[in-house]
């Protein structure tokens, strides 16, 4: 097994393409390193009366074009470097798409699955408190990410409402729609999945109606992906969460398994399929396949076994650099995580125009400019990555990466 560390890979990710820009080294060194992060040790009350410790961070990685901005996930996997690199990401996703933010991420050590509802109310409400000094709608705006949601942005954006003396619902995104959330924000990044993959089938030929799809994380991002290309004919063959998978070579009742899903918390135990192990998903045989749930998991042990022709990455960072480079060299088209995932930002950012400016958009308007901003994305990564010769990757890198350089050599260094 190799040791796998997402902020190493970040970082190689960012060398190779930094090498092939023609920006002043100085400048790709400022943008390289995370510029602030916080890390805050904290109590919870737990239901039977104890007091628990928690370590939670928040990273901001760069914040030249606009506010920093990303989720917040609990998780027990989260640690800093895991932290560093997706607030990496995210600075990279928000430059990709060219909407005014920067990047940030953050996270609590927990496993929200064995918490009560009370228990994550309250390490949400002290964790915020802690890091409220540096978040705001003008400075950091927080967000969903892995096992968080709209009720808990919802106790983000009261406490740090209650600590300012007002409400201010600019501070967070994905928000229920009560208190400033806006409309298509929760199916968001399965619908930018989802437009991506229609827009890399139809640049690989792939008619969809007739195409096979496997998705790893059935959560979502994976269940609202998975609906929409049902919805076009798709026949989604596989799924899975955390506790298990399933097969159906004829196609899984998409609509029965989310009803599945809500009533009893996973996949593991619907009718219709046959069951399989959580990641044995990502080898079954497919023309399009999805990683939906977490970091490094198409790694140098399971990707000679991987047989797709399009790979959607709906989780940040399931790809490691070595298998990623496997891909390529087997003309495997892997649509990154910054761009396949974009969407729920894309939304997100809406969200914050929408609360800033006191206004209200209408779904459908929210959801076309989200679809025009990918397709221009998509796009434009295609281009570079056929005229250059690059991995998708590679080509939505050099782009986004770029944008930040020039962002960071146009304001100049202060002071
Ligand atoms: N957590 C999501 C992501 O990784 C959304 C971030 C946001 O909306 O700020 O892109």
């Amino acid at each position: 097994m190799q040791k796998l560390n997402p902020y190493e890979f970040a970082l190689a990710s960012f060398d190779k393409v930094a090498a092939t820009l023609d920006m002043d080294p100085g400048i790709l060194k400022k943008i390289r390193v995370v510029n602030r992060e916080l890390v805050v040790n904290f109590p919870v009350f737990m239901d039977d009366g104890a007091i628990e410790m928690f370590t939670g961070f928040r990273v901001q990685h760069d914040i030249s074009r606009g506010p920093a901005k990303g989720g917040i996930r609990y998780h027990p996997t989260v640690d800093l470097d895991t932290i560093r690199a997706l607030a990496m990401f995210m600075t990279w996703k928000t430059a990709l798409v060219q909407i005014p933010f920067g990047g940030a991420k953050g996270g609590v050590q927990c496993n929200p699955k064995q918490m009560s509802l009370g228990e994550i109310e309250r390490l949400t409400r002290r964790f915020i408190s802690e890091i409220s000094f540096i978040i705001g709608p003008e400075s950091d705006i927080p967000a969903p990410d892995v096992y968080t949601n709209a009720q808990v942005m919802a106790w983000i954006m009261d406490t740090y409402s209650m600590m300012k003396g007002y409400s201010v619902p600019g501070v967070v995104t994905g928000k229920p729609i009560s208190i400033g959330g806006t409309l298509g924000r929760q199916e968001a990044t399965g619908n930018g999945c989802f437009y991506c993959t229609a827009f890399a089938a139809d640049r690989l030929g792939m008619d969809l109606s007739r195409a096979t799809v496997a998705i790893q994380g059935f959560g979502n991002v994976g269940s609202v992906s998975a609906m929409r290309l049902s919805e076009v004919g798709a026949k989604i063959i596989a799924a899975s969460d955390s506790q298990g998978g399933l097969v159906n070579l004829n196609g899984l009742d998409v609509e029965a398994l989310i009803k599945h899903k809500e009533k009893t918390g996973t996949v593991v135990g619907f009718p219709d399929g046959d069951p399989v192990g959580s990641v044995d998903v990502l080898t079954v045989p497919c023309d399009v396949l999805i990683p939906a749930a977490m970091e490094n998991v198409i790694t140098m042990d399971n990707v000679d076994r991987i047989s797709t022709k399009i790979i959607i990455e709906g989780a940040n960072g399931p790809t490691i650099p070595d298998a990623d480079e496997a891909l390529y060299q087997r003309d495997v088209l892997v649509v990154p995580d910054i761009l396949a995932n974009a969407g729920g930002v894309v939304v997100s950012y809406f969200e914050w125009v929408q609360n800033i400016q006191k206004l209200t958009w209408r779904e459908n308007e929210i959801n076309d400019r989200m679809k025009e901003i990918i397709y221009t994305a998509f796009a434009s990564v295609f281009d570079l990555h056929r005229l250059k010769k690059v991995s998708l990757r590679d080509a939505a890198l050099t782009l986004a990466i770029g944008r930040v350089a020039q962002a960071t050599a146009d304001r100049g260094i202060y002071p």
